[in-house]
């Protein structure tokens, strides 16, 4: 059989304890090779035709890193990650560093990654292929749904479950909790990436760089084993068509970062990028329905955040393995289908609150300015690199 067609127009093939995801982003992946790995038949049904390179650099915490190579993806994604260090928090006020945080804890045994997103879908999409339990079917939106007394029935076919890892504006949501929809935070994210070799050499950063600046912040890494430099630019902007992102006037955002709020080897960063695209910023409002009888939502489409503790991702991958290990001792009881999706929704959603709340501080802290910026910056010296690190600990110690 083959794993991976185009289109929909195929006769049910679904077999009866098949779990079909909606979606092939990193969540919907993800969630096929844990589910399969427990032994249950899984297809994605993916809107696009061809999946494309979107995004740029994720960074992937302990917390995420341990389920992927859990699920045996590290060969697959060694050539292409980067293992920093460190994080430099620095500021716009001075131009220079306030503090650097080693990044990982030593008791989280396994590593911090810098990946460029394609790369990360690619390895994902190529465990996935490879895996007799997956169909793959692009180009195949998930248009209709139906509750059924065997589980539900999903563009037609019968399946035991419907996950819905469809991203922020999700179909599956719009059908199961139309009233809770995702909102534009006012903030825009301008993505780009460039040839290390192009940026001048003492501005490669070695680790993370994350600069706090007036009313925006920049983020700096290198990805794809080094090779390319990954900048995010986050700053005020006009709400976007839903769905996607766009290409960027690089002078609107040279403008943002001005000589008179930015030093000069920032502002020299930002103007080393010719191919900004930009993406508004959604957020889903805390602690929504995530699961309704044998549908169940995952990553963006249950809990779309703001990217400032980068863990949008790295949730939608924890949500995986959870989802996974409640469906596990389910087998073909449709019955059991619902309680074990209620049981993966009160198992995530108390974690995931906090870090939706964590990253909407990080941002208002990166962005004060004036004396509150001074202020920001001398706590972060006096508290220290240790006891700012430890405050990471939750996030990167979970474990399934
Ligand atoms: C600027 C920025 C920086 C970020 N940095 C980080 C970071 O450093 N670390 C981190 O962990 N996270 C980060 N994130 C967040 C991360 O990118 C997302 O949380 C993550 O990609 C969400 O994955 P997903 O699979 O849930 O959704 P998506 O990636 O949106 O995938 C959804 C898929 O569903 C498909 N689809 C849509 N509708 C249908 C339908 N009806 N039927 C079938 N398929 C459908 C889409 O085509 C798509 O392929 C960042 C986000 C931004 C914007």
């Amino acid at each position: 059989m083959r794993r991976e067609r185009q289109g929909c127009l195929i006769p049910a093939v679904t077999a009866p304890r098949t779990i079909v995801i909606a979606g092939a982003g990193i969540g919907g992946l993800t969630a096929a090779l844990a589910l399969a790995a427990r032994g249950v038949r899984v297809l994605i049904c993916e809107k696009a035709a061809r999946l494309e390179e979107a995004g740029a650099g994720l960074q992937l915490s302990p917390n995420a890193t341990r389920i992927l190579i859990g699920l045996g993806l590290q060969p697959r994604l060694a050539p292409h990650v980067t293992t920093p260090a460190s994080v430099s928090i620095m500021t716009a006020r001075s131009g220079g560093e306030v503090i650097r945080l080693p990044l990982g804890s030593p008791d989280s045994h396994a590593p911090y990654w810098l990946v460029h997103r394609a790369d990360l879908q690619s390895a994902l999409l190529g465990a996935v292929t490879a895996h007799p339990d997956i169909e793959l079917r692009l180009g195949c939106p998930v248009e209709s749904l139906r509750a059924t007394p065997a589980g539900i029935t999903v563009n037609g076919e019968p399946a035991l479950a419907l996950i819905g890892a469809d991203g922020a504006w999700s179909f599956v949501r719009r059908q199961l909790f139309p009233e809770t929809q995702p909102h534009f935070s006012g903030l825009i994210a301008w993505r780009g990436t460039l040839e290390t070799s192009r940026l001048e050499r003492t501005l490669i950063p070695q680790g993370v760089q994350l600069w706090m600046g007036p009313k925006a912040h920049l983020v700096v890494y290198p990805v794809s084993s080094g090779e390319r430099i990954n900048m995010v630019a986050i700053m005020p902007g006009a709400a976007m068509q839903p769905g996607g992102s766009d290409a960027g006037d690089a002078s609107e955002i040279r403008r943002h970062f001005a000589a008179s709020r930015w030093p000069a080897n920032a502002r020299a960063m930002i103007e080393s990028i010719d191919n900004w695209r930009r993406w508004p910023l959604l957020t889903m409002p805390d602690g929504g329905m995530w699961h309704e009888g044998s549908v169940a939502l995952l990553g963006d489409a249950a809990h779309a955040m703001l990217p400032f503790a980068a863990q949008g991702a790295g949730m939608a991958i924890e949500d995986a393995a959870v989802l996974a290990e409640c469906l596990r001792p389910v087998g073909d009881d449709a019955a059991a289908i619902a309680p074990a999706l209620a049981r993966y929704a009160t198992l995530r959603q108390p974690r995931v609150t906090l870090i939706q709340r964590t990253a909407r501080q990080s941002g208002q802290i990166y962005h004060l300015h004036g004396p509150m910026a001074l202020a920001r910056d001398l706590t972060m010296r006096a508290l220290g690199a240790g006891r700012l690190q430890a405050r990471q600990d939750w996030i990167y110690n979970w474990r399934l």
